[in-house]
């Protein structure tokens, strides 16, 4: 693990303590997915938790426990650098979530928290099976802003670019249902995965800070899992504001 960074609360004293892991942010971190750490982190501070923002990368030492999860996209060649110690970590992560922890993966990671990606050139890539999803490259790349609707979030805007084409298992629920754009196949309907607390999404862009109720989502799971309950009240109303400007010149643009 590198060198975490600390934040505090942005007012007075702090309800609790958050740890936020960024996992392999050196070869999976793409379309500003990195966004999605530092949108958590300021809308925890903002509700008045100190935050310890932490990165792993291959190599490093693996923190004992974390109460937020989120990983990137990557190219194809990132995703083969990676995949050693995404299978040694795997055992670990699925502790994690079938403990509850919320967990945020897109596009590359998403697909290897999946069961395999099937490459281009016909190789496997193993995944870690905690979404009951795989994936299988297409011949051509499906791009562009995407809305989906969703249950738990409502309308949900983003960008999506991969090759993958996933299909989930029967019965395992979807992140969306698409509006506009292609998301999981380009055919089913579906985007993303979801298992417990654990979301897999093609949508990069990236996707916290135009859909802060997501966000707020995961951090209310993390704060429950330690036994708090999240109160989101006092978050910055001009942040939301320019979310909703964000989300509305994403919706509305052709693709
Ligand atoms: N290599 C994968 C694909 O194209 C993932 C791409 C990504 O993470 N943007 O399907």
């Amino acid at each position: 693990m590198s060198e975490p960074t600390y934040l505090h609360a942005t007012d007075g004293a702090a309800r609790g303590r958050l740890r936020l892991l960024q996992l392999y942010p050196r070869d999976m971190n793409i379309y500003g997915d990195w966004g999605n750490a530092l949108v958590l982190a300021r809308r925890a501070q903002w509700a008045g938790y100190d935050v310890d923002l932490l990165s792993y990368d291959p190599g490093d030492e693996f923190p004992d426990d974390v109460d937020l999860l989120v990983g990137g996209g990557g190219q194809d060649s990132g995703q083969e650098r990676i995949k050693e110690d995404l299978v040694e970590r795997g055992p670990q992560l699925r502790a994690w979530a079938s403990d509850g922890m919320p967990m945020l993966v897109i596009c590359g990671l998403y697909q290897l928290f999946g069961h395999r990606f099937i490459t281009g050139t016909g190789a496997e890539i193993p995944g870690i099976s905690i979404l009951d999803a795989e994936t299988v490259a297409g011949s051509g790349r499906l791009i562009g802003n995407i809305t989906l609707e969703s249950k738990d979030f409502g309308r949900v805007v983003g960008y999506e670019n991969h090759s993958g084409l996933t299909t989930l298992a029967a019965g395992v629920a979807p992140f969306g249902r698409v509006r506009s754009g292609d998301g999981n196949n380009g055919k089913d309907g579906t985007e993303g995965g979801r298992a417990d607390h654990v979301i897999g999404t093609y949508l990069h862009g990236s996707l916290l800070p135009k859909n802060p109720a997501v966000a707020d989502w995961l951090l209310a799971r993390a704060v429950e899992r330690a036994g708090g309950t999240w109160e989101g009240g006092s978050l910055d109303e001009r942040a939301d504001a320019w979310a909703e400007k964000a989300r509305k010149v994403a919706a509305s643009r052709p693709r």
